[in-house]
């Protein structure tokens, strides 16, 4: 059976997408170790361009794991001892998540992250004894949220600037704002990259967050063994569930962004669920035997699949 791979990839991507007419301010911009693409129709889009692209760099310099004066690197050293309110929301946030995943979510992994090697691409398997130390550490690391919540700001931003519609792609994280003027849904590829042909889309309507974790993203391999980034909290391993990736559509961009490792570490069965008992998000799963599963709700098209059901 064909294997599937889940990417979202540039606006380019974005299928039957809107007004030919009506020109959109566009940028690229390289922010959080990715490319990102901004397309913005109506109002001052230009300036809201800007502004997310000032966005961007303040959240890296504030939560960058990796760039020693960051503030999450600060935090993690010892040298904060408390962080300004708005600052502090995020990081409740995401213990809040952590809880909501009953863990499978876990944004202190930052140490077991560092001991594999994924900071900086130093790719290495760490003795069983340095991970269980790495986990114990407990450092901050916010790299399975930090687009989603910055697709959240985002929308703030285009809300406070009467823009009309934007489709952002923060690095594989779709953020949709606004409607189409024809009032078809949006419209967001996911491709096979074996192919490199669009593979399946699903459809969102109005202001959405669309994220996928996969295994794929970033991984090495050592003696015929493939490691992924995506960690078992209860381990320090990458997860082994059976998943290739996990797509979440969902309105907030922090809480699909969470849920998708979140959901990628469950495996299908724990997945499904969680699913079943939330009411705030739609999902897809890419399994690594080729299948695909989607809850019923995900109006995925373009791909045969399973439908998961309440
Ligand atoms: P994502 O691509 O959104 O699934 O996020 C993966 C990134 O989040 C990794 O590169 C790590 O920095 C971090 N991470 C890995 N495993 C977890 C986990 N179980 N919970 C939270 N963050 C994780
Ligand atoms: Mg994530």
């Amino acid at each position: 059976m064909k294997r599937w791979i889940a990417v979202f990839l540039a606006a380019a991507l974005m299928l039957g997408g809107c007004a030919r007419e009506e020109k959109a301010a566009q940028r690229t911009i390289w922010a959080m170790d990715t490319y990102m693409d901004l397309k913005i129709w109506g109002g001052d889009g230009e300036a809201a361009a800007e502004q997310i692209a000032g966005l961007l760099e303040e959240l890296e310099d504030d939560w960058s794991a990796t760039w020693q004066p960051s503030l999450l690197a600060r935090l993690n050293r010892g040298e904060l001892t408390s962080l300004p309110r708005e600052k502090q929301a995020v990081l409740d946030r995401a213990e809040a998540l952590s809880a909501r995943t009953g863990g499978a979510f876990c944004p202190k992994l930052g140490a077991v992250s560092r001991a594999w090697g994924f900071y900086g691409q130093q790719y290495r398997v760490p003795a069983p004894a340095e991970v269980e130390a790495a986990l114990a550490q407990e450092q901050w690391d916010l790299g399975a949220v930090l687009k989603g919540y910055a697709g959240d700001r985002a929308v703030e931003i285009l809300s406070g600037l009467d823009v009309d519609r934007a489709v952002l792609n923060l690095g594989g994280n779709v953020q949709t704002f606004g409607e189409k003027p024809d009032g078809s849904p949006w419209n967001i590829a996911i491709r096979d990259p074996e192919s490199w042909g669009t593979s399946a889309a699903v459809q969102v309507r109005g202001t959405a967050s669309v994220v996928t974790s996969g295994s794929y993203q970033r991984c090495f391999e050592e003696n015929g063994v493939r490691y992924h980034h995506i960690l078992d909290p209860e381990t320090g391993y990458p997860a082994d569930s059976g998943l290739e990736a996990v797509t979440v559509i969902c309105r907030d961009g922090m809480t699909a962004d969470a849920l998708s490792t979140a959901l990628f570490v469950m495996g299908l069965e724990k997945a499904a669920e969680f699913w079943r008992q939330s009411d705030d998000f739609e999902a897809v799963f890419f399994l690594t035997d080729g299948r695909v599963v989607a809850t019923e709700g995900a109006a995925l098209y373009g791909c045969e699949f399973e439908v998961i059901s309440r």
